[in-house]
C-alpha cells in the first residue's frame, strides 16, 4: 500500500474523523522556501536546542 507524501494537519485534522491533508501553501503557517509546516520548525527547533541544553550538562 503507498503511503501519502503530504502530511495530514494536524490542526485541521483536530476533531475530526477523517484525517485533513495540510493545504501547503494555501495555509498561512506553510513555510514554503522550506516546505515545511511552522508548527515543524518549531519543534524541531525546539528539540535541538534541548538535545543542545542536554549534551551542554553533561560536559
Ligand atoms: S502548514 Fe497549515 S495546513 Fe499545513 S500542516 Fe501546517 S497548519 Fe496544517
Amino acid at each position: 500500500m503507498a503511503t501519502s507524501q503530504i502530511p495530514v494537519c494536524p490542526l485541521m485534522s483536530a476533531g475530526n474523523d477523517i484525517p485533513i491533508i495540510c493545504v501547503q501553501e494555501r495555509c498561512a503557517w506553510y513555510v514554503a522556501n522550506l516546505k515545511k509546516c511552522s508548527m515543524y520548525i518549531i519543534g524541531h527547533n525546539t528539540m535541538l536546542e534541548l538535545k543542545n541544553k542536554l549534551e551542554n550538562r553533561s560536559n
